[in-house]
């Protein structure tokens, strides 16, 4: 099966309506290559790794002979960017690397990643380079900042920022990045450490079509699903407001918790009941037990929940829409982070509540 078929199978395939169908479809068309291995994040020699042209040459849909390896970059090493690029290293793919502190780079590259010293080097040797930053600052300081990637970039190249930030910021990126002629694409990412370690993460995808239908393939060996919803920003909104949602049932069913214990149940029962009923969700079966035992293992630093949420408030307020349970809940997070809870799981965030109880008492 031809590299480029790929390619250009997935572009037919993912119009905006049948984003889903795409994914699912680009996934089969994955495990075709490695008949031997039941996932679409597995271990395939390089040589049958899809290819990609060109982007001039996959306007034209027609050069095969053109077809090149796509190098990819990676910026961002952190504890979504390592494995994501695990995922792409172990799949096959030419993964060039870059982590503000060096030694996050060494795991990679011992699994054959290549390394360059700044983000711009990164983006002159690759094709597509990922970002998986922090903050929006750090995200525009890597992308746009001394020796970020926007000095790398030229016409032919994509740029796709997974990171979580807000609308303005990845508009500012976006801006950076198009000057030079390069496409960009915001892809921000639903799912957590295990998600992106088991190629389960879902993309909310937003910005150059023609990068998005280039990434897929590369998308599918990272993630289950993506969704492409249109203009730079909404990929942003979206996941913003998906989070927001998260950061205050975190902190409605940490309340809840220390409510059933304060009146003499057991919290370890409550998660089995709510894990049975109707707003039964994974990240209460997975986080709760823990919770019960006061531990909290970081999958989601609490400082980037808090971020999240203050971003939230900014991108409704953009639109005067009030959000009550969002607002206290981020005064909550705030508390938290004043407890030096800042790298531990957002889940903690029930110490920033047991301590407001230990006041009263
Ligand atoms: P993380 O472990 O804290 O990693 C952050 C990354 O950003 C690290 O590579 C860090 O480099 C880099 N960084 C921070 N400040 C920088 C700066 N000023 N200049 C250059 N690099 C800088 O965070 P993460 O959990 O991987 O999350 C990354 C992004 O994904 C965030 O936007 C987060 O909101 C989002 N996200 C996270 C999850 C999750 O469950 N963890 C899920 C979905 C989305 P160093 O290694 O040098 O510190």
């Amino acid at each position: 099966m031809s590299a480029s078929w790929v390619s250009l199978s997935s572009k037919l395939l993912c119009s905006p309506q049948n984003t889903i169908t795409c994914s699912a479809a680009a996934i089969t068309m994955s495990s075709s290559f490695c008949p031997s291995l039941p996932t679409n994040f597995k271990s395939t020699p390089f040589f049958s790794f899809p290819r990609i042209q060109s982007f001039s040459s996959l306007i034209s849909a027609s050069a095969t002979k053109d077809e090149i390896p796509a190098r990819l970059g990676f910026l961002g090493l952190g504890i979504m960017g390592s494995p994501m690029a695990q995922n792409l290293i172990k799949s096959g793919c030419d993964v060039t690397v870059w982590n503000r502190t060096k030694s996050k780079c060494d795991p990679l590259i011992a699994l054959g990643a290549k390394y360059m010293s700044s983000p711009e080097e990164v983006a002159a040797s690759c094709d597509i380079t990922f970002a998986m930053l922090a903050d929006p600052e750090s995200a525009v300081d890597v992308a746009c900042g001394k020796n970020g990637a926007a000095n790398g970039m030229s016409a032919g190249k994509g740029y796709v920022d997974v990171s979580t930030v807000d609308v303005t910021t990845s508009k500012l990126i976006c801006g950076n990045i198009k000057s030079t002629g390069a496409l960009f694409l915001e892809a921000p990412v639903s799912g957590s450490k295990k998600p992106a370690e088991d190629g389960q993460l879902i993309f909310l995808t937003a910005g150059d079509k023609l990068l998005y239908d280039t990434v897929s393939p590369f998308l599918d060996i990272m993630g289950k699903s993506r969704f492409y919803l249109g203009d730079i920003g909404n990929g942003a909104a979206m996941k913003l407001v998906v989070n927001m949602i998260m950061g205050s049932m975190m902190a409605s069913f940490s309340e809840g918790l220390l409510l059933s214990e304060k009146v003499g149940l057991d919290p370890s029962v409550l998660v089995e009941v709510v894990s049975q009923g109707a707003i039964s969700a994974p990240m209460f079966s997975m986080k709760g037990p823990s919770m019960v035992q006061s531990k909290y293992p970081t999958a989601f630093p609490l400082k980037h929940q808090q971020k999240d949420l203050r971003l939230a408030l900014g991108l409704a307020e953009s639109v005067s829409q009030p959000t009550p349970i969002a607002a206290a809940t981020n005064e909550l997070y705030k508390v938290a982070k004043s407890h030096g809870l800042s790298d531990h799981d957002f889940s903690a965030v029930i110490e920033a509540l047991k301590a407001k109880l230990q006041t009263q008492t």
